[in-house]
């Protein structure tokens, strides 16, 4: 390949590391693959196109399984060509008030993203990692930062504003940030594409609804209300996540049940939400117990349901116009039942579901009907052909085209 044309996109995790390669101007992935058990033992799985391939391999760290990778890509997938690297773009997870934008990695990033770690101490750290292999890696090609909290920095003050003492908000960055960015961005695109209308023109709700879920209301392209906030613990139910909690939460328990707040945080986020709720932190799970009569299961249903009419009603109002309600995430994108439970719930919105579409169909597709006064739709998200056009607009390349 004579021109640099490829992005390789890495999400690193605390033992984790996902890749992607692919091309940004037409859409297309050449290979797709994770390596987890980094610091443990080392497992690879990799598809590129009709080819699986899957392997232990040792990593001790994330510079091994970024060569792990590689290798896999050389010798079970398209082929690796440093050269044909555009760039190598980061999901990284807070970008704290700093960054609205993606950025080309450089030292003063570096440090940035390593001062932010107190407000995402499981997920800036990893990503940090991955960008230390990567850039180990390819010491000559850009690296790109792409942040989940940046498409939230059109979010206004009344919305991102915690009513608590000042010193708190001003010493300590305690205010609303938002998250899966990245994911909102990509699919407010695609659903104004749908919509035969400019971004920069529509009004959405989106409910991202995968292991971790979140709300954003988006006016004209831009989001102005979304419902994870300092952290990724606020809001919606999530599979072992609470969402929204009373405050004082914290406080009663350290009093009745002596509980200290690193317990009160793990419990909040790793053994609360649906895991809470049934034993279970899977939806698919939790919808086949529920199926079969399981009390639990159908009391996490109704409460997931409920939390999501509250932000979603909200939202409408905040918006005053929607002109579609967008799914997205794997409960959003594959779950029929959850998707009718809330359109129903919708009734003041006048939504209108077409129960043939919403069962079953193409991957991105309406599911309401013609005579629904707002259209709702499943769009299948892509976080990293976003993150990979977003390092094409931050390098100035040409003009991207292909998949929108
Ligand atoms: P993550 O936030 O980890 O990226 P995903 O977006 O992959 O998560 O979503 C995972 C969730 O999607 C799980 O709760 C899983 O049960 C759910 N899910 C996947 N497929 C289905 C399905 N066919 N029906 C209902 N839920 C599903």
């Amino acid at each position: 390949m004579s021109r640099a044309s490829l992005v390789l996109v890495v999400n690193a995790g605390s033992s984790s590391l996902k890749y992607q390669l692919l091309d940004p101007t037409v859409g297309a992935t050449h290979a797709t693959g994770i390596v987890e058990r980094i610091g443990v033992d080392g497992h690879l799985r990799q598809v590129a196109g009709d080819v699986e391939h899957e392997q232990d391999v040792a990593c001790p760290d994330h510079g091994t399984a970024l060569d792990a990778a590689l290798t896999a890509m050389r010798d079970h997938g398209p082929g690796f060509d440093p050269d044909s690297l555009l760039a190598v773009g980061h999901r990284v997870v807070h970008g704290g008030e700093e960054f609205g934008q993606p950025v080309v990695i450089d030292e003063s990033v570096i440090q940035a993203v390593t001062e932010l770690a107190p407000l995402a101490p499981l997920h800036n750290p990893a990503n940090l990692k991955g960008i230390e292999a990567t850039t180990h890696a390819f010491p000559r090609i850009p690296q790109v930062a792409v942040f989940d909290t940046a498409f939230h920095h059109t979010i206004p003050p009344s919305a991102h504003t915690y009513a608590v003492p000042r010193e708190w908000r001003d010493k300590h960055g305690v205010r609303r940030y938002g998250f899966h960015g990245t994911s909102f961005a990509y699919v407010s695109r695609r659903a104004a594409t749908l919509l035969d209308r400019p971004v920069d023109e529509v009004n959405l709700v989106v409910l991202h609804l995968g292991n971790g879920a979140s709300a954003c209301a988006v006016r004209e392209g831009q989001s102005v209300e979304t419902s994870m906030g300092l952290s990724p613990l606020e809001g919606l139910v999530m599979g072992t996540r609470s969402g929204d909690v009373d405050p004082s939460l914290g406080a009663y328990l350290a009093r009745v049940a002596g509980l200290d707040p690193g317990d009160y945080d793990e419990a909040l986020n790793r053994r609360s939400g649906l895991k809470g709720l049934t034993g279970d932190s899977d939806f698919r799970e939790v919808q086949s117990r529920r199926s079969r009569g399981d009390a639990d299961a159908g009391l996490a249903f109704d409460v997931t349901v409920h939390r999501l009419l509250k932000y979603t009603g909200g939202y409408a109002v905040l918006l005053g116009r929607v002109d579609a309600l967008v799914f997205t995430g794997g409960i959003g994108e594959n779950s029929p039942e959850l998707r009718a439970a809330v359109m129903e719930g919708l009734g003041l919105l006048g939504l209108e579901l077409d129960e043939t579409a919403n069962a079953d169909g193409e991957p991105e597709r309406k599911v309401t009907s013609a005579q629904s006064r707002v259209p709702a739709y499943v769009i299948p998200t892509n976080e990293e052909l976003e993150i990979a056009r977003a390092c094409l607009e931050v390098l100035g390349a040409a003009g991207t085209q292909g998949a929108d």
